[in-house]
């Protein structure tokens, strides 16, 4: 968050910044849904458009020399907390900076950053947050990029890894906790739920607990990180249940129209900060225009996502009692009484819109259904307007050893499908007549 640099006895810099939205009417806390329209940008700054330009500048005009310095005093980490002006584009741009202040309201962060991809949001965090000799605990198992990203590339610099399966509890998590603190300095805790592609959920309660227990007595306390890609941010906060940062795909639910490729960090001020720092150093920011374009996708955000689960729901139900169906993966099937529907009560508001779907058969019942949809396109990615379906075990997670593919459940009759928000009589339509011709 920007302000201006009074406390310095400067004049205030006439940024955008001075005139913030009320979040608030009367005692009444406004809703994200309602904020995404103007939050963050004064329209008196931009020659009164009601909508933020797109700023295509690489660099920002100072109006002193002290002003600047102060501002680099940000930039450098020598005042921490983020600039407290425009600087240069490599650092941060007015789109970018509404986006971050918009996106930071869904999970309730005292911060956020954003990033070219999600990959590079993930690997801006672990370079800011690992040195030689470091171990990172995580649940397992993680989006593949990440799993390359920690294993073989961060083990290069001598970083290795240990992680506990997804649905862990807590003396399970505690346990791999105290191996790694006897292996290395922990860096960080990382999770990912619901897991790719088996939509495991990780009881972020359970986590926190256990790293309280076991890694919170040195001086330096690993941050609890989570990627919130698939539920995120409508339908789980994990900053509530103990996390410090949540990581985004914009590129799904987020950006949500299949057009952009994004991603964010969020968390407390102190988390973010070092983040912030490599960001800085190495220029992960996503551009102006990919910011804009997120700006646009956020005021629909809530009604794209609601519809998307309406119609996952719908779809789910149907697909559950056809006779060619074996199981669906569904987070709103979850087992009464098991682990995973307890984790799903407490962290969870909606079971999302990506899903499994075992077809009776193998690989040529799969490719046959897929072949056959008409509506449904064929393409990896989810969280977009359109709904799409994959074949895991021969496209996203190919190279993945068969044992662990088995071990994963990525069997060949798997089809994996991402409900947009088209009209659900016509979804059930497709994937009715794609399931005839099996
Ligand atoms: C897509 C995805 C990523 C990577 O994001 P990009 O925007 O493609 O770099 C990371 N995590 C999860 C869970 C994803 O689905």
């Amino acid at each position: 968050m920007t302000k201006t640099p009074d406390e310095a006895g400067l004049p205030g810099v006439p940024g955008r910044r001075m005139a913030h939205q009320s979040t608030t009417i009367g005692n009444r806390a406004l809703h994200p849904s309602t904020l995404m329209m103007g939050y963050g940008y004064d329209p008196v700054l931009s020659e009164g458009s009601l909508k933020a330009p797109i700023f295509l500048t690489s660099t920002f005009v100072f109006e002193s020399a002290a002003h600047g310095k102060r501002f680099f005093e940000g930039i450098t980490g020598v005042r921490p907390g983020g600039a407290e002006g425009l600087v240069y584009s490599r650092f941060n741009g007015p789109d970018q900076e509404i986006l971050e202040d918009r996106l930071a309201l869904w999970d309730g962060a005292e911060d956020a950053l954003v990033f070219s991809s999600g990959m590079s949001a993930i690997a801006t965090l672990f370079l800011a947050l690992v040195q030689p000799g470091d171990v990172i605990v995580h649940s397992a198992p993680l989006y593949a990029a990440t799993e390359t990203l920690i294993g073989r590339i961060l083990g290069k610099f001598g970083v290795t890894w240990m992680d506990f399966p997804a649905g862990a509890s807590r003396a399970e998590i505690e346990a791999v906790m105290a191996a790694a603190k006897a292996k290395g300095r922990v860096a960080a805790v990382y999770l990912e739920s619901p897991a790719n592609p088996t939509n495991a959920l990780v009881d972020i309660e359970a986590v926190r607990a256990a790293r309280d227990a076991v890694l919170a007595s040195g001086d330096h306390v690993p941050p609890i990180a989570i990627d919130n890609t698939f539920l995120g941010p409508l339908w789980q906060r994990p900053l509530d249940h103990g996390a410090d940062l949540v990581v985004y795909s914009l590129t799904k639910y987020v950006g949500g129209h299949s057009d952009l490729v994004a991603g964010a960090v969020l968390g407390t001020k102190a988390a973010i900060n070092p983040i912030r720092s490599m960001r800085n150093t190495i220029g992960t920011i996503t551009d102006p225009h990919t910011a804009w374009l997120i700006l646009r996708s956020l005021e629909t955000l809530e009604l794209r996502m609601s519809r998307a689960g309406e119609n996952a729901a719908k779809v789910c139900a149907m697909l559950r009692d056809h006779p060619k169906v074996e199981r669906v993966g569904y987070l709103g099937f979850l087992e009464a009484g098991s682990r995973q529907a307890d984790i799903y009560a407490r962290h969870c508001s909606g079971g999302g819109s990506t899903f499994s779907l075992y077809l009776k058969g193998g690989e040529a019942e799969a490719f046959r259904f897929l072949d056959n949809l008409k509506l449904v396109k064929l393409a990896v990615s989810l969280g977009g307007t359109e709904s799409l379906a994959s074949h895991p075990a021969g496209m996203t997670h190919l190279s993945v050893p068969a044992a662990r593919k088995q071990e994963l459940g990525i069997t060949d009759n798997l089809v994996r499908i991402s409900i947009g928000v088209e009209h659900p009589d016509d979804l059930l339509a497709d994937f009715e007549q794609a399931l005839a011709a099996v």
